[in-house]
This record gives structure tokens, sequence and C-alpha cells, in this order.
């Protein structure tokens, strides 16, 4: 330990600075730092961390050597103050504050007043001619001090006001009158004295001592204790106590208090942000018993002041180069700031403030990369609930896709889409219990979506977070009824046609109208993101199956697509009848006749994409989903006569496939590689329709690189028979047009198996494409569809951090997915001196912190949705700058 135990700090001087906060904690680091540049800080001193480590070593006992230099540090504020500790007439009090290098909110409360006695408050009552305030201050000090630093219940102390409130007939604790308060003074030291066993301490340096024990105590309360298991905050010495020198900001009208921040922190514009209230504490502007006066109002009640901490708020600004939270506190006309930190803001802000504090020249491009949080760039992308309105929700469920919409309830994704068809314009927020392909175009015709069941990788959040609609999930408050075409949320009914509004971003649902607002991409937000392409170094593709999200994501900067899942296109109306017909067809003849029609359309689609992606590289996963997601099922009869009539079969017939086709367990069933290994002439198709898109698009004189993909490959087999199968195919449709694609074929790595086999697999593959949904699903063994059951009381209980189908599970999945990397590179470069090119297309692209880990473990791309492509671009950048500043 140092020889020093405390660090004074007051009258613009201080014995440490802004840097120690291992030392001093973050808020004792802070105060040092305001007086070192001469803001007017209210004079204390700070314990250091050091003592609290040694006071536990010592058995809860406050070192020797520290008591004198606690004793001579509070003179020292007292003769800077010009007030003293315990005096009768005009006493100094000071508040007890506990503050480590890490914030940790709530781990202790906050003692004030500290030093008022029975006969130090006539002093303050005299000196401030105000016995209201005094007294008022004295009650709150017995009950902080009894409930923080002597364990009295603080119900019990509520129990005597509420009494007195009662018996004085006042209803609010402002209704009391000097003398009431003066008798609850009474009242709160009986209590104090029933659990504490002894009288309320009159020795003011007693209560000061006690009050150092108890913030000593509180690091190893079990909210501290837990509150740092939770965050995996270690290695810390311990809390540091800030002592300080209470001022009052409710002393008469020369007197006031404020919050404010240096810049507007929900539009980031540079100007002066708070409010402030005359004759008031701290609390009350927070509280909102008073209605505060906007900031720049200050001028024209305390100018001077207001000229004060105009200049302050430059010099914070100046000195941290960040936007700063502060609180202010007047008393008779002098200014004191009690705090600084850096100011929380909206994405939008955050874009601003940092682009616009590089032209000020307060950071450079770099420190503006890594201040902005990617997740907050949402906020840039989406249509925004108005903030201003008053609309309550009922029910949460889980944030699936960010952004609020408001609509129309409908049940039926079909009524959906006749709906949409009918008026383009129409607002609709489609209700499911679930959503599966099927409800694909009805999604499409919604603003937003709400399912009862489902997570963060269920079908409708994947869907509409590649669409970048607002998205709800697993929301167990709403309950269906489609016969009666109603909907009960948290109790309440609301039939389809009546407008909710859901909100994407926090999982909130809210029934009746709210106003949206569409923000713009602004300059400030391009600007940040060519300074990020600056630094990173993963390229960033986009999960795209449609030249109209392909063009949209081009937008936002993707450098290409990593996943074009084709399924997707097998539900458009002009051929789901000839997908539908393939599956039933029970011959190779007959599928290959019902192939036939869906080819045209699979080349038109991939002509449209290449076109839009021209110059970049094009992944086209091959068909994936089992089969029977493309048939009506078993409860559907309605659907099953439409089909039948559509293609001319039986109802019995379609029900017959279907109950052919129905698996225990879809997701490890007939699928992905296993569906053209069974049934060649379905690849075959899907890989002539690439190759003669690809070249029809050449033609047109634009570049095109296609890649394409086999899913769920565990056995390099797989991969060598399916690829022999795809060149000959691709080759020949070569050789008729007589024309020269570039090509590739690669695979997913989806499977244990298959990034335990990487080395051989990588000897058939020219790329890999992690799918991280499958590997998690298949790693873990949970059903990416069915978590919701057991996942709650997973995070709950800290069995799991975090849903793993959000961030990639490092330890596990990732450990796998680094095996692969390894293995896979490895072989390629030994058997084809080449490398192997690496990504990752699972939900986890669009993950800043999953990005930050395909960065560290050497991918070459993340592939994500569009509207996740901007995140996901500032993301590498700050994984490739290294640690970032930003709060998370
Ligand atoms: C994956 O499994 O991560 C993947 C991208 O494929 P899908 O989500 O379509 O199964
Ligand atoms: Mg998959």
């Amino acid at each position: 330990m140092s020889a020093k135990h405390v660090y004074f700090f007051g009258g613009k001087t201080a014995d440490g600075d802004g840097k120690q906060k291992e030392l001093l904690g973050g808020k004792g680091a802070n105060l040092a730092e305001m007086c070192k540049i001469g803001i007017p800080v209210p004079p204390g001193f700070t314990i250091t961390t050091e003592v609290c480590a040694a006071y536990y070593e010592q058995g809860k006992k406050i070192p020797e050597a520290a008591v004198p230099e606690i004793d001579a540090a509070l003179a020292k504020v007292e003769a800077t103050f010009g007030k003293k500790f315990g005096d009768t007439s005009d006493p100094l009090l000071v508040s007890v504050r506990s503050g480590a290098a890490l914030s940790m909110p709530g781990m202790m409360n906050t003692i004030l007043n500290l030093g008022l006695s029975d006969a130090s408050v006539e002093g303050l009552a005299k000196k401030t001619g105000n016995p209201r305030f005094a007294y008022d201050s004295y009650r709150r000090l017995i009950d902080m001090f009894g409930s923080t630093a002597m364990g009295c219940e603080h119900e019990a102390f509520e129990h005597e006001i509420h009494s007195l409130k009662h018996e004085k007939k006042a209803a609010l604790d402002t209704d009391l009158s000097a003398d009431d308060l003066k008798e609850l003074v009474k009242r709160y030291k009986a209590v104090y004295k029933k659990n504490v066993g002894e009288d309320f301490p009159q020795d003011p340096k007693k209560q000061l001592y006690l009050a150092i024990n108890a913030v000593f105590n509180s690091w190893n309360g079990n909210k501290a204790i837990e509150y740092r298991r939770i965050e995996r905050i270690t290695g810390l010495k311990g809390t540091a106590v800030n002592v300080q020198a209470m001022v009052f900001g409710n002393m008469g009208t020369g007197s006031g208090t404020g919050v404010a921040f240096t810049r507007d922190p929900n539009t980031g514009e540079n100007v002066f942000y708070g409010d402030y209230l005359i004759n008031a504490q701290g609390e009350d502007v927070v509280a909102g018993i008073r209605t505060p006066e906007p900031i720049s109002k200050l001028n024209d009640e305390m100018p001077k002041v207001y000229k004060q901490l105009c200049e302050i708020r430059e010099a914070l600004e100046q000195h941290y180069k960040e936007m700063q939270d502060i609180e202010f506190t007047v008393q008779d006309g002098v200014l004191y700031m009690l705090q600084t930190r850096t100011g929380k803001r909206t994405g939008t802000a955050a874009v601003r403030i940092a682009v616009e504090m590089v032209k000020e020249g307060k950071i450079d491009e770099k420190t503006a990369v890594k201040r902005v949080a990617p997740d907050s760039l949402n906020h840039l992308l989406q249509p925004q609930l108005d903030p201003k309105s008053k609309v309550k929700p009922v029910a949460q469920g889980i944030a699936a896709s960010p952004g609020g919409a408001t609509g129309m309830v409908v049940l039926d994704s079909a009524e959906a889409k006749a709906l949409h068809e009918k008026d383009p314009a129409v607002k609709l927020i489609l209700v499911r219990k679930e959503t599966s392909p099927e409800d694909v175009a009805g999604m499409h015709a919604a603003k937003g979506i709400l399912t009862s069941t489902g997570g963060k990788a269920s079908h409708a959040a994947v869907v509409a977070r590649g669409w970048g609609k607002p998205c709800v999930v697993g929301c167990d408050d709403v309950k269906i009824d489609e016969k009666s075409q109603t909907i009960t949320i948290a109790g309440k009914s609301v039939k389809a046609g009546d407008y909710i509004t859901i909100n994407g971003t926090t999982g909130d649902v809210m029934i009746g109208k709210v106003e949206t607002i569409n923000p713009s991409m602004t300059g400030d937000f391009s600007t940040l993101m060519t300074w990020a392409d600056k630094s990173r170094k993963l390229k960033i593709r986009t999960n795209a199956d449609s030249p109209a999200d392909a063009t949209k994501a081009r937008e936002f900067g993707a450098e290409g697509i990593g996943l074009c899942r084709t399924e997707h296109m097998f539900f458009g109306d002009d051929r789901i009848a000839a997908v539908r017909e393939m599956i039933l067809a029970e011959s190779v003849e007959g599928r290959r006749k019902a192939l036939a029609k869906i080819e045209p359309f699979q080349k038109k689609d991939f002509v449209g994409i290449f076109e839009a992606m021209d110059g970049l590289p094009v992944t086209i996963r091959l068909l994936d989903p089992p089969l029977h997601e493309f048939l009506p099922q078993k409860d559907n009869r309605a659907g099953a006569e439409a089909v039948a009539k559509q293609i001319g079969v039986s109802v019995e017939k379609i029900f017959e496939r279907v109950e052919e086709l129905h698996e225990m367990n879809p997701m490890m069933g007939f699928r992905g590689c296993r569906l053209p290994l069974v049934f060649p002439e379905i690849g075959e198709m899907q890989v002539r329709a690439i190759i003669e898109a690809a070249i029809e698009v050449q033609k047109s004189g634009k570049k095109v690189f296609p890649e394409i993909m086999i899913p769920l490959v565990g056995v390099v087999e797989e991969l060598s028979i399916l690829k022999t199968q795809a060149i000959a195919v691709a080759e020949e449709a070569i050789k008729k047009h007589g024309v020269k694609v570039e090509y590739q074929i690669g695979t997913m790595i989806e499977l244990p198996r298959a990034c335990v086999a990487a080395d051989k697999i990588a000897e058939e593959a020219e790329f890999f494409s992690f799918g991280t949904n499958d590997l998690t699903q298949m790693t873990f063994g949970f059903s990416r569809d069915d978590i919701k059951g057991f996942m709650p009381t997973y995070l709950g209980n800290k069995i799991l951090p975090i849903d793993p189908f959000q961030t990639i599970d490092f330890n596990g999945v990732g450990e796998l997915m680094k095996l692969g990397i390894q293995k896979g590179r490895d072989s390629r470069k030994a058997k084809h001196g080449s490398h192997l090119k690496i990504g990752i297309c699972g939900e986890h692209g669009g993950d800043p912190d999953s990005v930050v880990f395909c960065h560290k473990i050497g991918m070459d791309y993340v592939s994500c949705s569009p509207f996740r492509v901007p995140i996901a671009r500032l993301a590498a950048a700050q994984a490739a700058l290294g640690d970032t500043v930003r709060d998370k």
C-alpha cells in the first residue's frame, strides 16, 4: 500500500487526478480532475481503494495510519470552505459516497447531511433562516445513516413520516411545517434507538467514521458481490470513499440546482441542454414534482452564474473531448459543480457528436469511430415511434427487429397480402402465434410483425430483421383466437382491424396508434462510415434474396452477398404451384417436368441479383429447408384444397405426401445437402439457373462472381459428389454459350462434425461460410425455434451469460469455429497452395460482439441482413482499432 491514504481536492487544486481511477475510484478521480482544471467543486477528500483493501485485511478496521490523514483532510476542507464540522452556529455538512474504479450503480446509498446533531441543526436553522430546511436535512440524515450504515429498516422511518402526514392531514412531504419536521426528527431518533440499541450519535466525527466503515462494508455486501459477479468485474482493490462538503440549492431564491448535457443527447446538436430549478435540491429536478426551467432561462434569472456555467461547459468539453452530463448547484449565488461524466445519448446524437468533434479538432477520426456503439446505429436506420406519445405499453415480448410500427391487427397472412394489394398504403401489424415460410407474403405486406412464441432466431425474427421491419416475438401475453378474429393482449381484447403498435427496439406492445417518424440518413452518418471503412479489415457482405434487398444493402455499403437463401424464392405466387408439383411428383421425370417450370423464374431472380451486385461476389445457397415446409400442413384443409385444384391432384394425395414427409426432427432431417443428394435434379436445376444467369449478365457487360454454396455438409463425400454434379452442369452451360464465367463452389459449416473434419472438407471447398444459426443449434442441441421454454431460466440463472443465438458462444461454438478455420486453411494451403476464403452468414454476422470475434479469429468477411450492414461495418472497424472507448 502506498504511503498516502487520503487525497484532498478543492479550491481549484487536488492531490490526485483523473487518471487515478484505480486508486481514487471513478468519482474521486473525476472530482480531482475537475478541481485541477479550475472548475469550482465543493472541497472534499477521497480515501483510496487501497485503504478499503487494508480495512478488510485488518479485520474490518480502518488502518491506523489513515486516521490522522482523514482528520487532516477534514481540517483542510473546513479551512477551504470556511465552516467547521459540528459547529453549532454554522456547521459544515458533508456527504459520504462510495466510488469504485468501475461504476457500480446501486451498490451503496449515499449518506448526505453528515455533521448534523441536536445542537448544530439549530445553528443551521438560524444561519439559513430556514428551520424547515434544517430539520428536513436532519431527519433525512437519521434515515440515511440509520438504514445505510447501521442496518435499520428504511421502511420503519417511512412508516413514521406516513403516520405524521396522516395526523397532520398533509398530502405531500412539503406540506409538513418546520415544527412537524422537528417532531419527525424525534420519532426518527426513537426508531434509530430501537433498532440500533443506542442513541443517534451526536458527535459528528463518530458519524463520519461509522459512515466510512459502512461504505467499506458495502463493498462486500450481497448486492455488490452479486453485481460484480453478473458484470464479471474482477481484480478491483475495493471502493474508495468520497467525503465532500455539502452545498444547498434550496437556500432561497439566490440558490438553485440543475442537470445538463453539454450537447443535446437526443439530436447531438451542439447546444447547451438541460433543466434547473430555483430554490430546490438535486432530486427535485429529477423527481418531477416541480417542472424545471430550460437551462437557457437561467441567463435571465442568474446571468453571471449562467455565463460561468457556459464557460464550464466549454472547459469540460475541451478537457474531456467528450459530451458531458453535469450536475450543478448554486448556493447563495455561488456556482458549484457536483459531477461530470460521459453523457448517454441516442444513436443519432452519438454519430453527430463524434463527427462534429472531429471537425472541431477535439478528437481524431479513429476516436470518433470507436466512440459510437454499433447497435446504436439502429436508431438512424429505422422508423421510430414518436417519443412524445403518451400511449403506454400493455405487454412486452422479445425485441426482435428494431423500429416502431403501428397498424391494424391482421391475423392471416393471405388476408394481409390481399389488403395490401387493395391499398398499398394500408398499415397492418401481422399477429401470429409464429410464422413460417407460408407467411412471407403477409409479413411483407405488414408494417410490423408480432408473434406470441419464438425467439430472436425464430422465422419471424430472422425475416423481419432481414427486411428491417419492426418485429416483436415471443410475447406470451398475446393470445390469438382466429375463429373470433380477436386477440387478447394482457387480458385486453383487440379485434382484427383495430390498431396496435409494436416497438421492436424495446419489445413493447401497445393498444392504439402511435405516430412514427422516419429518421433520415444524414451526412454525418455516411462520413462516420467512410472513416470506419478506412480501419476495418473484415469485408462486409449481406444476406439478401431479392434484387431490392441487394440494392438496399449496397446502399448501406455491402461488398457482396454472403447468403442468398433460394428457398425464399420458391414461395413466389408465380412458382409455388410448380414447387409443389415437384414435391408431389412420383418419378424423376415428373420432378424434372416441374423443375423445368421453376427454372426460368430462378434464373430471372439470379439475373436481378447479379445485376444489382455488379462487380461483387454473390454466394447462392442451394435449397436448404425440408420439403414439407412448402406444402399446406395437415390442419389446413382449405389450403390443401386450393393446392389440389391448382396442380390438379387430389387433396388425399397432398395429405399422403405431407404424411410421408413428416419428420420428428425436421431440422435434423431431410434437408440441406441431403436433398440434392437424393434428388440430384433439384440441385442441377439450381446450378444451371445460377450459371445461365451469370452468363447472361456477364454478356451484358457487368461483372459477376457467383459462389455456389452447399448447405449442411458434415462429411466431405457429400460435398465432393455435389461438387462434381455442379461442375458438370456449370461447364455444360458455359460450353453451350461459349462464355467463360468464374465461379466457385464452397460449403456452409453448420455442423460440429464439419468443424472437426474441416481439413478434409477444405480439400474440396473453395470457401467456407459458417452458418452459426445451425452450428449453435447443433452444438448445444437447442432447437433454434424452441428455446423459449428454458432460455429465460438459463439467462436468469446465469447458466448462460447471453443467448447463444444472438452472440456467438465464444467458448463452445467459437472454439469449433477456430478449429474449423485453422484446419480448413492449413489443409487448403497444403493441398492447393491457396487461401481458403472464410465468412459467416448466420444471424451473428450482424451482432457487434460476434463481429469482433470473427475479426479476431481471422475471418475474411461477415454477412448480415441489409439493415445491419452499417452496424457490422462499424463493429469491424472497432475490432480492428482495438479497445473501444464507448460506454456499453
Ligand atoms: C445458419 O444456419 O446459420 C444459416 C445461415 O442458415 P439458415 O439460417 O438458413 O439455416
Ligand atoms: Mg443453416
